[in-house]
């Protein structure tokens, strides 16, 4: 009887254990805003992407949308987006009319995905000082983040929104978030005079998209491109005229190609002016992973070292 007894209370401690590993596995997979389990996060692009990682670290799942070397201003969301979307607990956009000038892809993916603007999306560049395109002035540019002081705010509104949808976890987030940024902070400091020892004839940033305005203002250089944003026409005729003419007014040693757009009109700028084009730089995209320039810290280094040394020489 006693050993009946015994084995009995074995196979209920058994069967109890059971449930509770199921039980606890479930829950480390569902996700709510509430609880310790991990947030689920989607952005609409890697340098977004990177930002969230660097304040949730491990406690947070992290999908992004468009895919590192593509551009994000015009996309075609894809079935795992849509589902992704509609599972997430916080979506991260970068706004500025990125996403949702073109095509408007990512106005009609959020309601898809059934979430609304200011309680799941998020604009990351909320309080960030627009500049303006040059060539319509209603439009707001959407190259924020190519001034570190912006990519600080968008990190602070980035960790802010994940405070707010995972308390429990919101000391981690912050002490992350104040070492990032801390990082970020000093290489903005040392970009703001790293130009000035270059001729001013001769610190001239010459791309294909006009994508470095915010980049220009903050660390004194002269943005010259062929377009002014990717969603208009490329490397028309009258586009080229203009930029030949603005490139002879200046002391331009190098060209620059960005890494998430076709080279072929700057290769015509090379060959019709002989002048060289020295590096690829990150613009709307990081580099693949395990690479230079795969991560928004390592972009920014890349490009101002990049720049610098191809308008000193
Ligand atoms: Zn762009």
């Amino acid at each position: 009887m006693k050993r009946i007894l015994i084995a009995l209370a074995s196979v209920i401690i058994l069967i109890g254990g059971v449930f509770l590993f199921i039980n606890q596995r479930s829950a480390s997979k569902s996700t709510t805003t509430s609880g310790n389990k991990e947030l689920n996060v989607v952005t609409t692009n890697s340098i977004l992407e990177d930002m969230v990682k660097n304040v949730g670290k491990d406690r947070v799942h992290v999908y992004s949308m468009v895919k590192r070397g593509t551009d994000p201003h015009e996309y075609e969301p894809r079935p795992e987006d849509i589902a992704q979307t509609t599972n997430a607990d916080a979506i991260f956009y970068n706004g500025l009319n990125l996403e949702t000038g073109g095509n408007g892809w990512f106005k009609k993916l959020v309601k898809t995905a059934n979430k609304q603007f200011g309680k799941q999306v998020f604009a990351a560049s909320k309080g960030v000082k627009p500049l303006h395109l040059t060539t319509n002035k209603n439009e707001v540019d959407p190259h924020a983040w190519l001034d570190l002081a912006n990519g600080i705010k968008y990190v602070k509104t980035i960790t802010k929104v994940l405070k707010e949808k995972d308390p429990k976890n919101a000391d981690y987030f912050q002490k992350n978030a104040d070492a990032y940024i801390a990082k970020l902070s000093k290489l903005n400091q040392d970009a703001k005079s790293k130009f000035l020892d270059i001729p001013a004839k001769q610190r001239v940033l010459v791309t294909s998209e006009g994508a470095f305005k915010y980049f220009s203002k903050a660390y004194h250089v002269k943005p010259v491109y062929i377009w002014e944003i990717n969603t208009e026409s490329q490397g028309t005729p009258e586009q080229m005229r203009r930029v030949l003419a603005a490139i002879s007014k200046y002391d331009v040693k190098h060209l620059f190609v960005e890494s998430s757009v076709s080279p072929k009109s700057m290769d015509k700028v090379s060959s019709e002016t002989g002048i060289k084009i020295y590096s690829k730089i990150f613009t709307d995209s990081l580099a693949k992973e395990g690479t230079p320039g795969d991560t928004y810290y390592s972009m920014m280094k890349w490009n101002l070292d990049k720049i610098h040394d191809g308008l000193a020489k």
